[in-house]
Protein backbone atom coordinates (compact mmCIF):
# COMPACT_ATOMS: atom_id res chain seq x y z
CA UNK A 1 0.00 0.00 0.00
CA UNK A 2 1.31 3.38 -0.82
CA UNK A 3 0.43 7.05 -0.06
CA UNK A 4 -0.81 9.56 -2.76
CA UNK A 5 0.47 12.54 -2.33
CA UNK A 6 -1.84 15.77 -2.21
CA UNK A 7 -1.43 19.31 -2.74
CA UNK A 8 -3.19 22.17 -0.63
CA UNK A 9 -6.99 23.76 -1.41
CA UNK A 10 -8.80 25.89 0.30
CA UNK A 11 -12.31 25.51 0.99
CA UNK A 12 -12.67 29.46 0.99
CA UNK A 13 -12.01 28.95 -3.06
CA UNK A 14 -15.53 27.78 -3.11
CA UNK A 15 -17.33 30.96 -1.97
CA UNK A 16 -18.24 32.38 -5.35
CA UNK A 17 -19.95 29.22 -5.90
CA UNK A 18 -21.96 28.29 -2.80
CA UNK A 19 -23.31 30.24 0.09
CA UNK A 20 -21.16 31.53 2.83
CA UNK A 21 -23.52 30.03 4.93
CA UNK A 22 -23.07 26.44 3.76
CA UNK A 23 -19.30 26.59 3.89
CA UNK A 24 -19.34 28.91 7.73
CA UNK A 25 -21.62 25.83 8.41
CA UNK A 26 -19.28 23.00 7.14
CA UNK A 27 -16.51 24.79 9.01
CA UNK A 28 -18.39 24.88 12.28
CA UNK A 29 -19.18 20.98 12.33
CA UNK A 30 -15.39 20.52 11.63
CA UNK A 31 -14.04 22.55 14.28
CA UNK A 32 -15.58 19.74 16.20
CA UNK A 33 -13.16 17.45 15.29
CA UNK A 34 -9.96 19.29 14.64
CA UNK A 35 -6.66 17.21 14.17
CA UNK A 36 -9.04 14.13 13.51
CA UNK A 37 -7.17 11.76 11.67
CA UNK A 38 -8.95 10.35 8.53
CA UNK A 39 -7.09 7.94 5.81
CA UNK A 40 -9.14 7.10 2.59
CA UNK A 41 -8.39 3.87 0.89
CA UNK A 42 -9.01 2.71 -2.80
CA UNK A 43 -7.76 0.95 -5.67
CA UNK A 44 -6.41 3.74 -8.25
CA UNK A 45 -5.16 7.37 -7.70
CA UNK A 46 -5.92 7.71 -11.74
CA UNK A 47 -9.25 6.92 -13.72
CA UNK A 48 -12.51 6.73 -12.74
CA UNK A 49 -14.52 9.01 -10.45
CA UNK A 50 -13.02 7.42 -6.67
CA UNK A 51 -9.72 9.01 -7.61
CA UNK A 52 -11.88 12.22 -9.05
CA UNK A 53 -13.33 12.71 -5.88
CA UNK A 54 -10.38 11.89 -3.52
CA UNK A 55 -7.92 14.40 -5.28
CA UNK A 56 -10.54 17.27 -4.04
CA UNK A 57 -11.75 15.90 -1.14
CA UNK A 58 -8.27 14.75 0.60
CA UNK A 59 -6.94 18.05 0.76
CA UNK A 60 -9.74 20.30 1.82
CA UNK A 61 -10.78 17.67 4.60
CA UNK A 62 -6.75 19.09 5.33
CA UNK A 63 -7.96 22.55 4.89
CA UNK A 64 -10.87 21.82 7.55
CA UNK A 65 -8.58 20.77 10.09
CA UNK A 66 -8.94 17.16 10.22
CA UNK A 67 -5.51 15.18 9.08
CA UNK A 68 -6.62 13.50 5.94
CA UNK A 69 -4.10 10.83 4.08
CA UNK A 70 -4.82 8.68 1.46
CA UNK A 71 -3.50 5.38 0.40
CA UNK A 72 -3.82 2.68 -2.66
CA UNK A 73 -3.56 -0.61 -2.85
CA UNK A 74 -0.66 -2.97 -4.30
CA UNK A 75 -2.24 -4.92 -6.95
CA UNK A 76 -1.44 -7.30 -10.08
CA UNK A 77 -3.15 -7.27 -13.19
CA UNK A 78 -4.97 -10.55 -12.18
CA UNK A 79 -6.56 -9.12 -9.20
CA UNK A 80 -8.25 -5.78 -10.81
CA UNK A 81 -9.59 -8.78 -13.54
CA UNK A 82 -11.45 -10.31 -10.35
CA UNK A 83 -12.62 -6.57 -8.68
CA UNK A 84 -13.92 -5.96 -12.61
CA UNK A 85 -15.89 -8.91 -11.87
CA UNK A 86 -17.02 -8.19 -8.84
CA UNK A 87 -17.92 -4.74 -10.10
CA UNK A 88 -19.84 -6.31 -13.05
CA UNK A 89 -21.09 -8.27 -10.88
CA UNK A 90 -22.68 -5.51 -8.38
CA UNK A 91 -24.09 -3.74 -11.45
CA UNK A 92 -26.35 -7.10 -12.07
CA UNK A 93 -24.51 -9.23 -14.42
CA UNK A 94 -25.48 -12.57 -13.43
CA UNK A 95 -23.44 -14.39 -16.01
CA UNK A 96 -19.89 -13.99 -13.94
CA UNK A 97 -18.03 -17.19 -13.02
CA UNK A 98 -17.22 -16.63 -9.53
CA UNK A 99 -14.69 -19.69 -8.23
CA UNK A 100 -12.70 -20.16 -5.53
CA UNK A 101 -9.65 -19.31 -6.97
CA UNK A 102 -10.67 -15.96 -7.45
CA UNK A 103 -11.39 -15.39 -3.83
CA UNK A 104 -7.97 -16.93 -2.39
CA UNK A 105 -6.43 -14.39 -5.41
CA UNK A 106 -8.68 -11.24 -4.07
CA UNK A 107 -7.22 -12.35 -0.60
CA UNK A 108 -4.07 -13.06 -1.06
CA UNK A 109 -3.53 -9.76 -2.64
CA UNK A 110 -5.00 -8.04 0.61
CA UNK A 111 -2.96 -9.72 2.61
CA UNK A 112 0.45 -8.50 0.74
CA UNK A 113 -0.91 -4.88 1.36
CA UNK A 114 -1.20 -5.63 5.52
CA UNK A 115 2.10 -4.69 6.62
CA UNK A 116 2.62 -1.49 4.35
CA UNK A 117 -0.78 0.12 6.26
CA UNK A 118 -0.71 3.00 7.36
CA UNK A 119 -1.33 2.79 11.14
CA UNK A 120 -2.77 5.56 14.17
CA UNK A 121 -6.16 7.39 11.95
CA UNK A 122 -9.13 7.94 13.63
CA UNK A 123 -11.71 6.71 10.77
CA UNK A 124 -10.61 4.78 7.47
CA UNK A 125 -12.86 4.92 4.85
CA UNK A 126 -12.54 2.12 1.97
CA UNK A 127 -13.79 2.66 -0.99
CA UNK A 128 -15.71 0.25 -3.14
CA UNK A 129 -14.75 -3.81 -3.04
CA UNK A 130 -10.67 -3.65 -4.33
CA UNK A 131 -9.79 -2.95 -0.66
CA UNK A 132 -13.14 -4.14 1.10
CA UNK A 133 -11.64 -6.93 3.12
CA UNK A 134 -9.07 -5.40 4.76
CA UNK A 135 -10.38 -4.76 8.08
CA UNK A 136 -11.78 -8.55 8.30
CA UNK A 137 -7.89 -9.94 7.31
CA UNK A 138 -6.10 -7.24 9.69
CA UNK A 139 -8.37 -9.17 12.78
CA UNK A 140 -7.24 -7.23 15.69
CA UNK A 141 -4.92 -5.62 14.30
CA UNK A 142 -7.64 -3.69 12.51
CA UNK A 143 -7.59 -0.74 15.29
CA UNK A 144 -4.36 -0.07 15.22
CA UNK A 145 -4.73 0.92 11.56
CA UNK A 146 -7.83 2.81 12.53
CA UNK A 147 -10.55 3.13 15.34
CA UNK A 148 -13.83 3.12 12.85
CA UNK A 149 -14.25 2.04 9.59
CA UNK A 150 -16.48 3.18 7.18
CA UNK A 151 -17.53 1.78 3.67
CA UNK A 152 -17.93 3.57 1.06
CA UNK A 153 -19.83 1.63 -2.16
CA UNK A 154 -19.89 3.90 -5.08
CA UNK A 155 -21.42 1.06 -7.44
CA UNK A 156 -24.89 0.56 -8.30
CA UNK A 157 -25.68 -2.84 -6.96
CA UNK A 158 -29.30 -2.95 -6.63
CA UNK A 159 -29.21 -5.79 -8.24
CA UNK A 160 -26.38 -7.75 -7.46
CA UNK A 161 -25.14 -11.52 -8.45
CA UNK A 162 -26.00 -13.37 -5.53
CA UNK A 163 -22.68 -15.38 -4.93
CA UNK A 164 -20.90 -12.32 -5.35
CA UNK A 165 -22.87 -9.70 -2.98
CA UNK A 166 -22.77 -13.50 -0.36
CA UNK A 167 -18.87 -13.21 -0.77
CA UNK A 168 -18.61 -9.77 0.18
CA UNK A 169 -21.43 -9.30 2.58
CA UNK A 170 -19.17 -11.56 4.94
CA UNK A 171 -16.77 -8.32 5.19
CA UNK A 172 -19.54 -5.87 6.36
CA UNK A 173 -19.27 -6.62 10.05
CA UNK A 174 -15.96 -4.86 10.97
CA UNK A 175 -17.61 -1.22 9.60
CA UNK A 176 -19.41 1.19 12.02
CA UNK A 177 -21.22 2.68 8.96
CA UNK A 178 -21.82 2.23 5.19
CA UNK A 179 -22.40 4.88 2.46
CA UNK A 180 -24.31 4.59 -0.23
CA UNK A 181 -25.29 6.89 -3.23
CA UNK A 182 -29.18 5.71 -3.34
CA UNK A 183 -31.04 4.17 -1.12
CA UNK A 184 -32.35 1.80 -4.34
CA UNK A 185 -28.73 0.10 -3.54
CA UNK A 186 -28.96 -1.12 0.28
CA UNK A 187 -29.68 -4.55 0.23
CA UNK A 188 -31.84 -5.65 2.51
CA UNK A 189 -29.04 -7.59 4.72
CA UNK A 190 -27.29 -4.42 5.36
CA UNK A 191 -27.49 -3.04 8.82
CA UNK A 192 -29.69 -0.28 8.25
CA UNK A 193 -29.03 1.63 11.65
CA UNK A 194 -25.35 1.77 10.21
CA UNK A 195 -26.26 3.01 6.34
CA UNK A 196 -25.96 6.50 5.17
CA UNK A 197 -27.16 7.54 1.85
CA UNK A 198 -25.10 10.74 0.11
CA UNK A 199 -24.71 11.15 -3.07
CA UNK A 200 -21.00 12.00 -4.32
CA UNK A 201 -20.46 15.80 -5.95
CA UNK A 202 -18.22 17.53 -8.26
CA UNK A 203 -15.53 20.51 -7.41
CA UNK A 204 -16.36 23.51 -9.22
CA UNK A 205 -12.62 24.93 -8.50
CA UNK A 206 -11.26 22.04 -10.23
CA UNK A 207 -9.13 22.07 -13.33
CA UNK A 208 -11.68 20.17 -15.12
CA UNK A 209 -14.67 22.07 -13.79
CA UNK A 210 -14.18 25.61 -13.74
CA UNK A 211 -14.46 28.40 -15.92
CA UNK A 212 -12.50 28.92 -19.29
CA UNK A 213 -12.44 31.46 -21.80
CA UNK A 214 -14.09 30.80 -24.98
CA UNK A 215 -10.98 31.00 -27.18
CA UNK A 216 -9.33 28.27 -24.53
CA UNK A 217 -12.09 25.90 -25.61
CA UNK A 218 -11.89 26.61 -29.10
CA UNK A 219 -7.86 26.43 -29.43
CA UNK A 220 -8.13 23.10 -27.94
CA UNK A 221 -11.30 21.42 -29.33
CA UNK A 222 -9.23 22.46 -33.16
CA UNK A 223 -6.57 20.51 -31.88
CA UNK A 224 -8.37 17.50 -32.04
CA UNK A 225 -9.29 18.62 -35.00
CA UNK A 226 -13.51 19.18 -33.66
CA UNK A 227 -14.81 21.92 -35.54
CA UNK A 228 -16.72 23.96 -32.93
CA UNK A 229 -19.17 25.78 -35.34
CA UNK A 230 -20.55 22.49 -36.38
CA UNK A 231 -23.08 20.10 -33.88
CA UNK A 232 -21.13 18.52 -31.62
CA UNK A 233 -21.80 15.74 -29.31
CA UNK A 234 -20.17 14.20 -26.81
CA UNK A 235 -19.96 11.31 -24.26
CA UNK A 236 -16.99 11.21 -21.35
CA UNK A 237 -17.01 8.05 -20.06
CA UNK A 238 -14.28 4.60 -19.34
CA UNK A 239 -14.55 2.59 -22.03
CA UNK A 240 -16.97 -0.08 -20.51
CA UNK A 241 -20.19 -2.17 -21.73
CA UNK A 242 -22.33 -0.49 -18.30
CA UNK A 243 -21.11 3.17 -19.80
CA UNK A 244 -22.68 1.52 -23.74
CA UNK A 245 -20.51 3.46 -25.99
CA UNK A 246 -21.50 1.41 -28.88
CA UNK A 247 -25.14 2.56 -28.05
CA UNK A 248 -23.47 5.94 -28.57
CA UNK A 249 -22.49 5.56 -31.63
CA UNK A 250 -25.52 3.93 -32.71
CA UNK A 251 -27.47 6.74 -31.11
CA UNK A 252 -24.85 9.79 -33.06
CA UNK A 253 -25.45 7.49 -36.32
CA UNK A 254 -29.18 8.37 -36.31
CA UNK A 255 -28.87 11.85 -35.89
CA UNK A 256 -26.44 12.31 -38.48
CA UNK A 257 -29.04 10.80 -40.91
CA UNK A 258 -30.91 14.29 -39.74
CA UNK A 259 -27.75 15.95 -38.95
CA UNK A 260 -25.56 15.37 -41.64
CA UNK A 261 -22.34 17.36 -40.43
CA UNK A 262 -23.24 16.40 -36.72
CA UNK A 263 -19.38 15.51 -34.71
CA UNK A 264 -19.42 12.78 -31.64
CA UNK A 265 -16.65 12.74 -29.40
CA UNK A 266 -16.17 9.92 -27.23
CA UNK A 267 -13.40 10.65 -24.48
CA UNK A 268 -12.44 7.77 -21.54
CA UNK A 269 -9.25 7.25 -19.04
CA UNK A 270 -7.96 4.02 -18.94
CA UNK A 271 -8.13 3.25 -15.56
CA UNK A 272 -5.48 1.59 -13.77
CA UNK A 273 -8.66 -0.71 -12.32
CA UNK A 274 -9.99 -1.21 -15.17
CA UNK A 275 -8.78 -3.91 -17.58
CA UNK A 276 -11.58 -4.00 -20.21
CA UNK A 277 -10.84 -0.43 -21.17
CA UNK A 278 -8.40 -1.15 -23.83
CA UNK A 279 -10.58 -3.41 -25.88
CA UNK A 280 -13.35 -1.56 -25.80
CA UNK A 281 -11.62 1.71 -27.13
CA UNK A 282 -10.04 -0.63 -29.82
CA UNK A 283 -13.28 -2.14 -30.96
CA UNK A 284 -15.00 1.35 -30.89
CA UNK A 285 -11.93 2.88 -32.86
CA UNK A 286 -12.15 -0.28 -35.49
CA UNK A 287 -16.06 0.48 -36.14
CA UNK A 288 -15.38 3.90 -36.49
CA UNK A 289 -12.53 4.27 -38.81
CA UNK A 290 -14.90 4.67 -42.04
CA UNK A 291 -16.89 8.11 -40.12
CA UNK A 292 -13.87 11.54 -39.85
CA UNK A 293 -17.08 12.68 -37.72
CA UNK A 294 -15.93 10.25 -34.93
CA UNK A 295 -13.50 11.03 -32.36
CA UNK A 296 -11.97 8.45 -29.69
CA UNK A 297 -9.95 9.67 -27.63
CA UNK A 298 -8.16 8.86 -23.79
CA UNK A 299 -5.51 9.60 -21.85
CA UNK A 300 -2.75 8.14 -24.29
CA UNK A 301 -4.13 11.07 -26.84
CA UNK A 302 -3.07 13.45 -23.92
CA UNK A 303 -6.27 13.93 -22.71
CA UNK A 304 -6.49 15.55 -19.40
CA UNK A 305 -8.72 17.32 -16.77
CA UNK A 306 -8.63 20.44 -19.05
CA UNK A 307 -9.18 18.92 -22.09
CA UNK A 308 -12.48 17.17 -21.04
CA UNK A 309 -13.25 20.59 -19.74
CA UNK A 310 -13.19 21.81 -23.32
CA UNK A 311 -15.31 19.15 -24.94
CA UNK A 312 -17.85 19.59 -22.29
CA UNK A 313 -17.93 23.03 -22.80
CA UNK A 314 -17.96 22.58 -26.29
CA UNK A 315 -20.69 20.24 -26.70
CA UNK A 316 -23.99 20.84 -27.46
CA UNK A 317 -25.40 17.88 -25.89
CA UNK A 318 -23.78 15.80 -23.86
CA UNK A 319 -24.95 12.50 -23.44
CA UNK A 320 -24.18 9.69 -20.45
CA UNK A 321 -25.76 6.62 -21.65
CA UNK A 322 -24.97 4.50 -19.51
CA UNK A 323 -27.36 1.12 -18.26
CA UNK A 324 -26.18 1.31 -15.28
CA UNK A 325 -24.02 3.70 -13.11
CA UNK A 326 -23.46 4.06 -9.31
CA UNK A 327 -23.57 7.97 -9.86
CA UNK A 328 -21.57 9.18 -13.24
CA UNK A 329 -19.77 12.66 -12.19
CA UNK A 330 -19.69 13.64 -15.85
CA UNK A 331 -23.82 14.28 -15.88
CA UNK A 332 -23.16 16.85 -12.97
CA UNK A 333 -19.64 18.41 -14.74
CA UNK A 334 -21.67 18.55 -18.09
CA UNK A 335 -24.56 20.31 -16.07
CA UNK A 336 -22.67 22.95 -14.02
CA UNK A 337 -21.00 23.90 -17.40
CA UNK A 338 -24.85 24.56 -18.61
CA UNK A 339 -25.32 21.46 -21.17
CA UNK A 340 -28.23 19.79 -21.76
CA UNK A 341 -27.27 16.03 -20.94
CA UNK A 342 -29.15 13.02 -22.00
CA UNK A 343 -28.66 10.03 -19.61
CA UNK A 344 -29.62 6.55 -19.54
CA UNK A 345 -32.53 5.74 -16.80
CA UNK A 346 -29.76 4.17 -14.53
CA UNK A 347 -28.99 4.73 -11.05
CA UNK A 348 -27.19 7.71 -10.07
CA UNK A 349 -27.98 9.32 -13.64
CA UNK A 350 -31.82 9.60 -11.93
CA UNK A 351 -30.63 11.52 -9.29
CA UNK A 352 -29.16 14.62 -11.21
CA UNK A 353 -31.45 14.56 -14.48
CA UNK A 354 -34.62 16.19 -14.42
CA UNK A 355 -36.38 14.62 -17.13
CA UNK A 356 -37.69 17.25 -19.46
CA UNK A 357 -36.35 20.11 -16.94
CA UNK A 358 -32.18 19.60 -16.98
CA UNK A 359 -32.36 16.35 -19.97
CA UNK A 360 -33.34 13.99 -20.44
CA UNK A 361 -33.57 10.15 -19.10
CA UNK A 362 -33.77 7.62 -22.06
CA UNK A 363 -34.23 3.89 -22.36
CA UNK A 364 -33.26 2.66 -25.78
CA UNK A 365 -30.50 3.92 -28.48
CA UNK A 366 -33.90 5.12 -30.34
CA UNK A 367 -34.94 7.29 -27.61
CA UNK A 368 -31.42 8.75 -27.12
CA UNK A 369 -31.34 9.54 -30.98
CA UNK A 370 -34.25 11.21 -30.99
CA UNK A 371 -34.16 13.42 -27.66
CA UNK A 372 -30.32 14.54 -29.21
CA UNK A 373 -32.23 15.71 -32.52
CA UNK A 374 -34.82 17.49 -30.29
CA UNK A 375 -32.19 19.56 -28.45
CA UNK A 376 -29.91 20.22 -32.18
CA UNK A 377 -33.32 21.61 -33.19
CA UNK A 378 -33.99 23.86 -30.67
CA UNK A 379 -30.77 25.63 -28.71
CA UNK A 380 -33.38 28.05 -26.83
CA UNK A 381 -34.65 24.95 -24.78
CA UNK A 382 -31.08 23.17 -24.72
CA UNK A 383 -30.07 26.61 -23.05
CA UNK A 384 -32.55 26.68 -20.85
CA UNK A 385 -32.38 23.22 -19.58
CA UNK A 386 -28.29 23.78 -19.11
CA UNK A 387 -28.94 26.94 -17.02
CA UNK A 388 -31.75 24.78 -14.62
CA UNK A 389 -29.15 21.85 -14.33
CA UNK A 390 -26.60 24.37 -13.26
CA UNK A 391 -28.35 25.28 -10.31
CA UNK A 392 -29.79 21.91 -9.46
CA UNK A 393 -25.98 20.93 -8.99
CA UNK A 394 -25.19 24.34 -7.29
CA UNK A 395 -28.05 22.77 -4.31
CA UNK A 396 -27.07 19.06 -4.41
CA UNK A 397 -23.81 17.87 -6.13
CA UNK A 398 -21.00 20.60 -5.25
CA UNK A 399 -17.57 19.24 -3.30
CA UNK A 400 -19.03 21.65 -0.34
CA UNK A 401 -22.24 19.22 0.48
CA UNK A 402 -20.73 15.94 -0.23
CA UNK A 403 -18.09 17.15 2.43
CA UNK A 404 -20.92 18.55 5.02
CA UNK A 405 -22.01 14.95 4.93
CA UNK A 406 -18.74 13.33 5.87
CA UNK A 407 -17.92 15.36 8.81
CA UNK A 408 -21.49 14.72 10.30
CA UNK A 409 -21.11 11.32 9.40
CA UNK A 410 -17.24 11.18 11.07
CA UNK A 411 -18.60 13.04 14.22
CA UNK A 412 -21.47 10.18 14.59
CA UNK A 413 -18.82 7.59 14.56
CA UNK A 414 -15.87 8.95 16.08
CA UNK A 415 -18.13 11.00 18.65
CA UNK A 416 -16.44 14.15 20.08
N1 LIG B 1 -12.83 11.18 -17.03
C1 LIG B 1 -11.67 11.83 -17.42
N2 LIG B 1 -11.18 11.57 -18.66
C2 LIG B 1 -11.78 10.74 -19.50
C3 LIG B 1 -12.98 10.07 -19.09
C4 LIG B 1 -13.47 10.32 -17.83
O1 LIG B 1 -11.10 12.63 -16.69
O2 LIG B 1 -11.28 10.56 -20.61
C5 LIG B 1 -13.37 11.51 -15.70
C6 LIG B 1 -14.75 12.13 -15.79
O3 LIG B 1 -14.64 13.49 -16.16
C7 LIG B 1 -15.26 11.89 -14.37
C8 LIG B 1 -14.62 10.55 -14.02
O4 LIG B 1 -13.53 10.36 -14.91
O5 LIG B 1 -14.76 12.89 -13.51
C9 LIG B 1 -15.59 9.41 -14.22
O6 LIG B 1 -16.46 9.36 -13.14
P1 LIG B 1 -17.92 8.77 -13.27
O7 LIG B 1 -18.55 8.86 -11.94
O8 LIG B 1 -18.66 9.45 -14.38
O9 LIG B 1 -17.73 7.27 -13.71
P2 LIG B 1 -16.82 6.05 -13.18
O10 LIG B 1 -15.63 6.01 -14.07
O11 LIG B 1 -16.48 6.31 -11.76
O12 LIG B 1 -17.68 4.86 -13.38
Amino acid sequence: MRLVPSWPRSIDDFRPMVSNTAINELQKLAWRLQGLKVLHINATEYGGGVAELLLTQVPLMDDLGLQAHWAVIDADEAFFEITKSVHNAFQGNKDIKWDSTMEEHYFETLRGNLDSMPTGYDVVIVHDPQPMALPVLLGERRKEVGKHWIWRCHIDCADPHPDVWGFVRQFLEPYDAMVFTMKEFVQPDVPADRVLVSAPSIDPTSPKNSALEAVTVQDICRQYHIDVRRPFITQVSRFDPWKDPHGVVRAYQIVKEKFPDVQLLLAGSLAHDDPEGMGIFNEIVSSCTDDRDVYVVSNLQQVGNTTINCFQRAADVVIQKSLREGFGLTVSEAAWKGKPVIGGRAGGITLQIEDGRTGFLVDSVEECAARTIELLEDPERSRTMGETGRELVREQFLTTRELTDWVSLFADVAGS
